[in-house]
């Protein structure tokens, strides 16, 4: 057998910890086959995600920015979740009390089977009108493949993804929840992330603060590593099969 890359501490506390939180990012998607924002993206590699994603890009040329999330979206509707997202919706099984908080919008914790989960970043699958917030139709999104800018039939605005742009706001109540479940959590997993991206980034070291047990699991050390409890050096994917099955064990 191999040693694992945990140590049997996380597990203890795990099986034990009546509340747990969950933080992940694009990371945990990477073996879904969806790619960070690190990783080369074919023809949208000339663009930096920052060019596009904010208000400014999408006022001046929506249906470029239109058509960057339609190929986001694409992407994430033709990959399936991996048994990393598959871990996470069992271990929400396991805990009384327990968060998974995401900045991904790929939709695959869902797809997984999570349910108590917190989107900081929102989700690629839902649009609306920028001037009414009507959702769009499937059919108001055509356009965008054939070359013109997607609007609203009911207003004639234009179409935006639900999802968080650079110099936005975060959804209403999502941090307040997600702040919530790091100062409630035992034990507070950092799945995937590179923390650098902030107000999320902070999450792990409220949970710190508040007393929780934090262990990041991530191919590289992150930027928080010096910060955590412990840092587990692996792929998502590998890691969280053989954590979950660990503290189910210990559990039952
Ligand atoms: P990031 O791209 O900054 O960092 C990804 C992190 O995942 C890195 O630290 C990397 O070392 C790690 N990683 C890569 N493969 C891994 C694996 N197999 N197992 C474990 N760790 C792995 O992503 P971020 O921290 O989420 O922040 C960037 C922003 O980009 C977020 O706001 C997010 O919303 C957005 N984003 C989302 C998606 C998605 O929904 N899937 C994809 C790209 C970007
Ligand atoms: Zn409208």
């Amino acid at each position: 057998m191999q040693p694992r890359p945990f140590s049997q501490e996380l597990i203890d506390r795990l099986a034990q910890a009546q509340s747990v939180a969950v933080l992940t990012g694009a990371g945990i998607s990477a073996e879904s086959g969806i790619a960070t924002f690190r990783d080369p993206g074919g023809l949208w590699q000339q663009f930096k995600p920052e060019e596009l994603a904010n208000v400014r890009a999408f006022l001046g040329n929506p249906h470029l920015v239109q058509s960057w999330y339609t190929y986001r979206r694409n992407v994430a509707m033709e990959k399936a979740p991996n048994p990393g997202h598959e871990a996470l919706a069992q271990l929400e099984n396991l805990v009384p009390d327990f968060l998974l908080i995401t900045q991904n919008v790929d939709n695959l914790h869902q797809r997984a089977g999570s349910t108590k989960i917190t989107e900081l970043h929102g989700n690629i699958t839902h649009s609306y009108c920028i001037d009414c917030g009507k959702t769009a139709t499937e059919q108001e999104m055509e356009p965008i493949a054939s070359g013109t800018a997607a609007q609203c039939t009911a207003c004639n605005g234009y179409i935006r993804p639900d999802v968080v742009w650079f110099g936005e706001m975060l959804p209403e109540g999502a941090m307040a929840q997600a702040s919530h479940a790091a100062q409630r959590a035992e034990v507070f997993l950092s799945i995937g992330t590179s923390a650098v991206v902030y107000p999320a980034a902070g999450i792990p070291l409220v949970a710190r603060d508040y007393g929780a047990y934090v262990a990041e699991i991530n191919i590289e050390a992150s930027a928080i590593a010096g910060s955590v409890d412990e840092v587990v050096l692996g792929k998502a994917g590998e890691v969280l099969p053989a954590l979950v099955a660990a503290v189910e064990e210990k559990r039952s």
